[in-house]
């Protein structure tokens, strides 16, 4: 693969000289540097466009909010990665700004950058560019399959048949009441890529999206969590409900509500064992005759969650225009909320609001024993996180679920200090 150029604005020489380095130990060469956004502008122009950009945020004069808007009008950088020694909230201020503007944000360094952090923000570059420019790739193959060769999965047919979607893959991770009993699994994906080891969605679901790919992505999630459920109603008799994330532009094409009820029936498994967890970057258009088919997914028994509620667009407007029975609290809200008052503040009011709702509460990102002792102050809702488990595949969950059952585990406590 040709190797890759970066620009990098940074007005502090130290921290300019050590990004070069990593670069450098990354097999990045070809590096063009400016202290300034105006030499930013002029080193664009005169060395022509990069692979990256990576843009620290606060300097004299000019700022690197003007180069991002630079970027966004000159298309000079393909990616952007943003560096600032500010709170994460600017930094994900600034990628939400970047990304308004349609601009590919690889992500953000917080001040010093580490190494790690930065080559695995070029790894998901490499592996997502190189997927758009391989003929042979996943993504583009997929895209050249009709839905039909993607879709549907008898419960019988293994789902890696497909071969260009066998690199994707779903890692489980538990959600379990305060008393430690199991209610089911959020499906995440995980891209198996050859060269590039085990990825991430956060490398490359924003490029899948943009390539269209997101569709055969979704109903490829779908078979597979079914599959599982299936799997553990065939082992075990019941079946193990699951969580699926849902792109908004999913839910906005009509046949999206009666084909989900055709691939439950197709795995013979009643639809309240599938929740939809719907993931809210953009405003969401719905039309009558979509919510028509979200409201009879609803009463056929499916569960319809509002992913990451507020942030994005994942917003109260939103919680009131579709029926959702569920919500889910992100980790940006719970991560120290032990520590951080107004953070179990904005818990404590999200789980006051859902319970006057009768929505089921999800928190997540449960890291820690003692977010978890926090919110478990708060009342008594679903959790998710580290601190019960990481995501996994499905052999480890199986196993997983297995060892607290002959353990007769039912103690999150006793899950977490094994
Ligand atoms: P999400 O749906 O909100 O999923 C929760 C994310 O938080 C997962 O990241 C999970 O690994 C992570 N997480 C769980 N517990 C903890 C914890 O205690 N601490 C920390 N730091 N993180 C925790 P993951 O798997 O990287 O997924 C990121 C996002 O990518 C998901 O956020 C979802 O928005 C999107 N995504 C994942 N799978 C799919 C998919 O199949 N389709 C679509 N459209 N989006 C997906
Ligand atoms: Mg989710
Ligand atoms: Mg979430």
């Amino acid at each position: 693969m040709r190797s890759l150029s970066v620009l990098i604005l940074e007005d502090n020489a130290f921290q300019l000289m050590a990004l070069h380095q990593m670069l450098n130990a990354n097999q990045v060469f070809n590096v063009l540097t400016a202290g300034s956004v105006e030499a930013a502008k002029q080193s664009l122009t005169n060395r022509g466009s990069v692979d990256i950009a990576i843009c620290d945020l606060q300097m004299d004069g000019p700022d690197g909010l003007e180069l991002i808007r630079h970027l966004a009008v000159t298309r000079q950088a393909r990616a952007l990665i943003i560096l600032s020694s500010n709170e994460r909230s600017v930094l994900d201020g600034a990628a939400h700004l970047a990304r308004e503007q349609g601009i590919w944000v690889l992500g953000s360094l917080q001040k010093p950058a580490s190494a790690m952090a930065l080559r695995e923000l070029l790894e998901g570059y490499r592996a997502c560019v190189q997927c758009a420019d391989e003929p042979s790739s996943p993504v583009t193959v997929a895209l050249r399959l009709s839905q039909e060769d993607v879709r549907p999965f008898a419960p019988g047919q293994g789902v890696g048949e497909t071969a260009p979607l066998e690199q994707w893959i779903a890692h489980y991770q538990p959600k379990v009441s305060l008393d430690g009993a199991l209610l089911g699994v959020e499906a995440l994906v995980r891209w198996q890529h050859p060269r590039h080891g085990l990825l991430a969605p956060g490398s490359f679901i924003e490029a899948v999206e943009c390539a269209g790919f997101i569709e055969p992505l979704t109903w490829h999630m779908l078979a597979l969590a079914l599959t599982l459920s299936s799997r553990v109603q065939h082992e075990q008799g019941e079946p193990l409900p699951v969580a699926v994330n849902i792109a908004p532009s999913m839910i906005e094409q009509e046949d999206f509500a009666p084909q989900v009820l055709a691939l439950l029936a197709r795995f013979g498994l009643p639809a309240s064992v599938l929740t939809l967890e719907v993931v809210e970057s953009s405003a969401l258009q719905v039309s009558t005759v979509q919510l028509e088919a979200l409201l009879r997914l609803r009463m056929q028994g499916c569960q319809l969650s509002i992913d990451d509620f507020g942030t994005g667009a994942s917003n109260i407007q939103r919680l009131l225009q579709l029926p959702f029975s569920e919500l889910k609290i992100p980790a940006e809200f719970v991560r120290c909320m032990a520590v951080d008052g107004r953070k179990s503040a904005v818990v404590a009011g999200a789980l006051i609001m859902a319970r006057k709702m009768a929505l089921n509460v999800v928190v997540e990102g449960v890291e820690t024993l003692s977010d978890y002792r926090a919110v478990q102050a708060l009342g008594q809702p679903t959790v998710q996180g580290y601190h019960i488990a990481r995501p996994m595949a499905e052999e480890d969950l199986l196993q997983w679920i297995d060892q607290r059952k002959s353990a007769g585990l039912r103690s999150t406590h006793a899950l977490a200090d094994r």
